[in-house]
């Protein structure tokens, strides 16, 4: 179990996917593997709010993780929400396998300003690298600049950096270290009877 599956869901635009899985793998030191799993993004879709449900999605997304799988990854380009917000960059289980990110409300061009390549992988990297540590337990950080600092909007991503803040990398290495333990057995000679 050591291993970052990226999964593109009906992702027209997979040119970013690449830079993604390396700035993953110098985050948490983990290998990335690409893979399509099966989602039914139709039944994820609200017709009301033109919008499809984060949470929905990833219900499906962990529904049966590849074994070796530390983590799920799901990168989409649509719009997503969660009922209690307008809409959300993405959304991850804290301390689980599963999170998705959406690149929808990263272009420029959805807030009506010239397209900036360079502008929408910044934050894309900033937000996978934010919903994955979710998974490794971490919470919302109070260091501005800190990538676990919460966004509400992307002029918040755009202020804080795409690195995790010393605490935060500590976290994440006790995190680490407890689920690698996890499996720990007892040798022969210390085993209780
Ligand atoms: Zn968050
Ligand atoms: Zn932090």
């Amino acid at each position: 179990m050591s291993d970052i599956y990226i999964v593109p869901i009906e992702l027209e635009d997979h040119s970013y996917l690449e830079t993604l899985e390396k700035f993953i793998f110098n985050t948490f030191h983990l290998k990335t593997i690409r893979r399509e799993i099966k989602i039914n993004l139709q039944d994820t879709f609200d017709q009301n709010r033109v919008q499809y449900n984060s949470s929905l999605i990833l219900r499906q997304l962990i529904t049966s993780p590849p074994p070796d799988a530390e983590k799920i990854l799901g990168v989409l380009d649509v719009d997503l929400f969660i009922p209690i917000l307008t809409f959300v960059f993405g959304e991850a289980q804290l301390k689980g396998i599963g999170a998705v990110v959406s690149t929808q409300r990263l272009h420029n061009r959805f807030y009506g300003l010239p397209e900036n390549r360079e502008v929408t992988t910044d934050r894309l990297l900033k937000e996978a690298v934010h919903e994955l540590g979710h998974t490794f337990g971490l919470v919302h950080c109070l260091q501005p600049k800190c990538v676990m600092n919460s966004s509400t909007y992307v002029e918040n991503i755009d202020q804080k950096s795409a690195e995790l803040c010393p605490l935060c990398q500590k976290s994440i290495k006790i995190e680490k270290s407890r689920s690698a333990n996890k499996g720990f057995q007892f040798p022969w000679w210390g085993k209780k009877q």
